[in-house]
């Protein structure tokens, strides 16, 4: 997708936030514990690349999701670990050992149908994934993984880690957690060696289970200043927002009262009213459910009104503004803010989801 450089509408993403996020939560966990930036889907949003580089220092290695995104890395210099936690075709695991990529190993018919792939693959670092309760890969049954080990073994790959993923650790209940968690444990006790990487950790697991993260932990939503949680439990640190959207009026006028604005004319001006437009819509993410939600104009909420276009929105001011004046869709402007959580409760939907819809076409500026 072309980014849309001529246009007013953008995103400003803070690395010093993110890099702040990132020290506040590793800084409660134990020191043996390693922290992977989860950083799939462009970074929820924030820019891949620019994110990685920020955290180069800070981290030991980057999560994504599958091998176009670890290309993207490579390609861009980033030398560290890198773990894609998805399956990945069989034909391209070549690819993955050419650029150090490490890869997930979930099933025994995967590893079967790699081997009969005849590609040659040793060295080829894999991390095997145990489904402890999330349901979605992994291996469920300890005499898979015993023949797994030994597939592995004969073909020559490197027993690099081992995971699981947690379905509830946002979640006040434990209960589910635990069982999770006591699997997981059995599972390595069991195991006849360890190896380099034993994780279990997302951002959840790693703020409100901290005493519970083996030796390296897998941090997304709580990086770009998000609660994992949503409102349901309180963040111990306070975290500072990474992303804003912003955009400026590019036409604005009086309309007399009972005005018809938008597709569908489902919004009637009930007096005099002033009108904006500002350059922004679905087609960026700011999905049509936000109709009758608001931005902030000089330091002042406003309505959005009528149905949101695929490209432009309109919101009621209080007043006449020039053409040019900011609007910030998310973000900060004097006592008031908007968040990328108020969004999600608006919409009826979680944070990273806010974050993954905005689409490519929004310039990224990093500060
Ligand atoms: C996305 C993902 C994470 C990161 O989760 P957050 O809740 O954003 O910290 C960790 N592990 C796996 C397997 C994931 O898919």
């Amino acid at each position: 997708m072309i980014e849309s450089d001529h246009r007013p509408s953008y995103i400003e993403v803070q690395l010093d936030a993110i890099a702040a996020n990132l020290e506040q939560v590793i800084e409660p966990l134990p020191r043996k514990t390693q922290a992977f930036a989860v950083i799939k889907a462009n970074a929820y949003g924030h820019g891949a690349v620019t994110v990685a580089r920020r955290l180069a220092s800070q981290v030991a290695g980057f999560c994504v999701s599958n091998l176009d995104e670890a290309f993207e890395l490579r390609q861009a210099g980033i030398e560290h670990p890198i773990l894609i936690l998805g399956v990945i075709p069989v034909d391209d695991l070549h690819l993955a050992l050419k650029l150090n990529i490490s890869v997930t190993l979930a099933s025994l018919e995967w590893l079967e149908l790699v081997k009969a792939s005849g590609q040659d693959l040793a060295g080829l670092a894999v991390h095997v994934k145990l489904d402890t309760g999330m349901g979605r890969i992994g291996f469920r049954d300890w005499s898979e993984l015993e023949k797994v080990l030994d597939l592995m073994s004969e073909m020559d790959l490197e027993f690099e880690g081992i995971f699981t993923h947690f379905a509830t650790a946002d979640e006040e209940d434990a209960h589910y957690f635990h069982e999770q968690l006591t699997r997981f444990k059995e599972w390595l006790d069991r195991l006849p060696e360890l190896p380099r990487w034993i994780h279990a950790s997302n951002s959840a697991a790693s703020i409100w289970h901290a005493d519970t993260v083996f030796n390296m932990v897998r941090l997304g939503d709580v990086l770009y200043g998000l609660n994992p949680s949503g409102r349901t439990l309180d963040l111990p640190f306070k975290l500072q927002p990474a992303l804003g959207l912003y955009s400026e009026l590019v036409h604005v006028k009086q309309v007399e009262a009972g005005t018809f604005l938008g597709y569908g004319s489902t919004y009637q001006s009930s007096e005099i009213e002033w009108i904006g437009t500002i350059p922004v819509g679905y087609a960026d993410g700011v999905v049509r459910r936000l109709q009758g939600f608001h931005v902030l104009v000089d330091g002042q909420y406003c309505e959005i009104i009528g149905r949101i276009s695929m490209d432009q929105m309109t919101i009621r001011l209080p007043k006449s503004y020039q053409v040019g004046t900011k609007v910030t869709l998310i973000g900060r402007e004097e006592d008031k803010e908007i968040t990328v959580q108020e969004w999600a409760d608006y919409v009826g939907t979680i944070n990273y989801e806010i974050v993954c819809l905005l689409t490519d076409r929004l310039p990224r500026k990093h500060q």
